[in-house]
């Protein structure tokens, strides 16, 4: 899944946790190997196309390690928070799963929902049940790209208030 921020004119991932890749690999090293080959993957196949994402956060905890960064629980985002500077309450952060937006909730960035992944199928324009009430609905991730650079121009065009002199 992805998680995209903005504000600050970047964008971050919050991947899924080593502790899943590991589920699908051999050992704990091999995790980290797969992981950073499908960010790599990823990394190139967004250069190809010109975009790119600033930084990747992910847990390298397993369950039993009772982090705070393992979603639901909402470390990586105060991380991104912290890394960038930015007030977690102008983040966007977008994803295909109900942990994604509890963790992005709790972290108080403002919640979106991709229909897509793991919500493919889902077509209300209201956030199913159990997701936070303010999570914003999206047919796909280009949709919701579309949505933040309206947000991007309509901030443009508003006019600002004169300077304090
Ligand atoms: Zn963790």
């Amino acid at each position: 899944m992805f998680d995209e921020i903005g504000q600050y004119d970047g964008s971050c991932l919050v991947n899924r946790t080593a502790g899943e890749v590991a589920a699908q690999c051999d050992s704990e090293a091999a995790n980290i190997i797969t992981l950073n080959l499908m960010h790599d993957k990823m990394n190139k196949l967004l250069a190809a196309a010109g975009g790119r994402v600033d930084a990747i956060f992910f847990c390298p905890h397993l369950p039993q390690d009772n982090c705070q960064c393992r979603k639901p629980l909402p470390g990586l985002f105060e991380q991104i928070g912290e890394r960038f500077g930015v007030p977690l309450d102008q983040v966007h952060a977008v994803g295909d799963t109900l942990r994604d937006a509890q963790a992005a909730a709790l972290a108080g960035c403002q919640t979106h929902l991709v229909c897509t992944g793991k919500s493919e199928g889902y077509s209300g324009s209201t956030p199913p049940e159990n997701f936070p009430p303010q999570t914003l609905v999206h047919d796909n991730l280009s949709a919701f790209a579309d949505w933040v650079l309206a947000l991007g121009e309509a901030a443009h065009h508003t006019p600002s208030r004169a300077p304090v002199r």
